[in-house]
């Protein structure tokens, strides 16, 4: 089991996230968005968090997303593709440290997107609403119920 995502996993228990026991992956609602909890692609340190966001319908403002990676000393780095938004968790010297900047990350996150009107949405057609993590070819993806978005495509 990697280090970095035993960690995330110890604190995604106490947050109230669940795992996907395929891919070790943590996803749930946090404050009314949809979250995944997992390792980076390009590295197996980096834990990452991301999200499905939309403002008003549209594709979110990429600008706007990147400010909270400034702003929060948890969050490192935004990747924005389409609807779905990605950040990078810092790693703390400690676990304990390393945990509380797992749950910092959400904080600030789910704070900031409250604060700047971003809605939850399917990350394949932006339909605003609740979303269902779904694993496909080890990736997870938030989409809606909607045919042509559920895990059959
Ligand atoms: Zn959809």
């Amino acid at each position: 089991m990697n280090k970095t995502l035993r960690l995330a996993q110890e604190s995604a228990a106490a947050i109230g996230l669940e795992e996907d026991g395929q891919t070790g992956t943590l996803f749930g609602v946090r404050d009314g968005y949809n979250v995944v909890l997992a390792l980076s692609e390009q590295s197996n340190q980096l834990l990452q968090v991301s999200v499905s966001v939309c403002q008003g319908g549209q594709l979110p403002d990429v600008k706007t997303l990147k400010a909270v990676a400034k702003s929060s000393k948890a969050l490192l780095g935004c990747t924005v593709q389409r609807f779905r938004v990605t950040y990078g968790i810092r790693v703390g010297r400690t676990k304990a440290k390393t945990q509380e900047n797992i749950r910092t990350a959400l904080e600030d996150l789910t704070q900031f997107l409250h604060q700047n009107g971003f809605s939850n949405c399917c990350q394949q057609c932006g339909t605003i609403g609740e979303t269902d993590a779904y694993t496909i070819s080890g990736e997870t993806k938030q989409l809606c119920p909607a045919v042509l978005c559920g895990p059959s495509n």
